[in-house]
């Protein structure tokens, strides 16, 4: 399977066709979309927006699928190197090309960028896309209804002025093309996790890598205060309320158990900050010797 058209398989794609559609365990139990509870979008869009950066971890790390692999400290560890390595790559555009719109670094870059209502074929449930080698599409058909959403009573005011979710998507499609064009030296691209089998070891990549530093990405360009991560519901939402109402549950559960796990363990598991316990420095992610793990 793979990924054999050169399309970049997507968390925000990945989660959208879950929550609506489930998979085969999940569709039709008791807990599917259907049955769920609906919360309003103002309290669901207040309470995701006040989440800080870490606070995703669980919800990101659950689209992995060698998330079995990992403890809670190595995805706390992980969730904050791709924060950093979304967050250089940022900076670097914005110094390179003088700006900070998605829109113009994707034109710098020399990507292609195709706002078109909604995918060819009905199969996909997909909010925007980059296809190799340079063709990033956003779809209007999701955005419009995203907008149409951030219209209503207190939505806005929860997700604040810069919640642009076009100009989100196309940051986390760029930082795709970015890894693509920089696939050996950048840290998303470059991490092994070392996977053992009794004597044999197996270096392994780590899909969501790419996925969380492209959220990274996008919050760095829109000077958001909260994780773009958000789109993931709110946009599904748009789509299905009662869909955007599970993923909601999904992350604010996580919420609750990382908070019984603090309590359980007292002082000694400290909560991880944005800032992290390393201090690396500004480029650490851009020096490929210093992102492979040895
Ligand atoms: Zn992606």
């Amino acid at each position: 399977m793979g990924n054999p058209s050169g399309r970049w398989t997507d968390a925000i794609i990945g989660s959208m066709k879950e929550a609506l559609f489930g998979d085969a365990e999940y569709s039709g139990s008791d807990k599917g979309p259907a049955n769920v509870a609906i919360s309003p979008i103002e309290e669901v869009m207040r309470d995701i927006c006040a989440l800080g950066w870490g606070a995703w971890r669980d919800y990101a790390f659950a689209r992995e699928p060698l998330n079995g692999r990992l403890d809670d400290a190595q995805r706390a560890e992980l969730m904050e190197r791709a924060r950093e390595c979304g967050e250089d790559w940022a900076r670097r555009c914005e110094r390179d090309f003088d700006s900070s719109s998605p829109l113009e670094i994707a034109e710098r870059l020399g990507a292609i960028v195709t706002f078109a209502e909604r995918p060819h074929g009905q199969d996909r449930v997909t909010f925007a896309e980059f296809t190799e080698p340079d063709e990033i599409y956003v779809y209007t058909d999701a955005m419009d209804k995203a907008e149409a959403l951030l219209g209503a009573p207190g939505v806005r005011e929860a997700a604040g002025p810069r919640m642009r979710p076009r100009e989100l998507l196309v940051a986390h499609e760029v930082f795709h093309l970015i890894e693509l064009r920089n696939a050996r030296a950048i840290w998303t691209q470059a991490y092994r996790l070392d996977i053992r089998f009794g004597p044999f070891h197996n270096p392994s990549r780590l899909v969501v890598l790419g996925e969380i530093a492209a959220m990274s990405f996008a919050r760095t360009l829109a000077s958001l205060d909260y994780s773009p991560y958000v789109l993931d519901v709110l946009l599904t939402y748009a789509y299905s309320p009662a869909a955007g109402t599970t993923l909601y549950n999904e992350v604010m559960g996580y919420q609750q158990h990382d908070r019984n796990a603090l309590h359980d363990k007292g002082d000694a598991a400290a909560p991880t900050t944005e800032a992290g316990p390393r201090n690396r420095s500004p480029d650490a992610c851009l020096q490929p010797s210093r992102c492979r793990e040895e």
